[in-house]
């Protein structure tokens, strides 16, 4: 069942890179294990998934002790600060930060030893309130200052979008999030590279992927629903 749901969406990306006149190896498709059990990660790594996302450290961390190395596990959500010294061994991007300060800690962690750090900016395109994220028009003063930092590669952006029932609706923030990138490509900032841009979910995906998401963070859909009362 999981691998049918996987191949299923691997083909609505394929066919949404098609329908955007792009190249399918430029989407990366995320599986986003959060709340399922290690045996349903496993299934899929076994069918040869490799890219998982997880959005709590704890639980990214437990999973990593119990599978394959070759893993890549994308940090996708709200990171707090004292929690990173955990982490940043363990991923191959983190996906959230959200501030100079966060970015701090991750320098001085990833110093000591001795990495460098993928990470995206996260910005709350859509102004939720309930939502983390950098507001647009500061994302690019905080990009210059977290640029200092030497561990760190600043990689793109990565935005949430707000729920929704008819993707569509979504495509103004994708298009705003892709806009963005672009500008702060343009200004050449040492350290920072805008190749990435995480967008698009379950209930957006296909959206997202036709206005140039090269990460696509899909859960539901593979998994089905989660439950968080277990
Ligand atoms: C849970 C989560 C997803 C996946 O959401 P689905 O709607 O289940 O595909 C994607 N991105 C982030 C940041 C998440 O926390």
């Amino acid at each position: 069942m999981l691998v049918e749901n996987y191949e299923s969406v691997l083909n609505e990306v394929k066919y949404s890179c098609e329908k955007a006149a792009r190249n399918q190896n430029e989407v990366t498709l995320i599986a986003v294990s959060k709340t399922k059990p290690v045996s349903d990660i496993e299934e899929l790594y076994r069918h040869g998934v490799r890219e998982f996302g997880e959005n709590k450290v704890q639980e990214l961390c437990d999973k990593y002790e119990k599978l394959p190395k070759d893993i890549k596990w994308h940090m996708i959500g709200h990171l707090q600060r004292n929690k990173v010294k955990y982490l940043i061994d363990k991923v191959e991007m983190i996906h959230s930060v959200d501030s100079v300060r966060l970015a701090k800690t991750i320098e001085e962690e990833a110093a000591k030893k001795q990495l460098t750090v993928n990470i995206l900016i996260e910005v709350n395109v859509a102004e939720e309130e309930s939502k983390f994220g950098l507001k647009y028009e500061e994302t690019l003063n905080m990009i210059k200052e977290i640029s200092d930092f030497t561990h760190i590669r600043i990689r793109g952006l990565m935005t949430i979008a707000p729920f929704t029932e008819t993707e569509e609706n979504n495509r103004i923030y994708f298009k705003k999030l892709k806009k963005l990138a672009v500008d702060i490509d343009s200004k050449n900032i040492h350290n920072v590279s805008m190749d990435f841009l995480s967008m698009g979910m379950t209930g957006d995906y296909h959206t997202a992927i036709e206005e140039g998401a090269t990460h696509v963070r899909v859960g539901t859909a593979i998994f089905g629903e989660r439950n968080y009362n277990l």
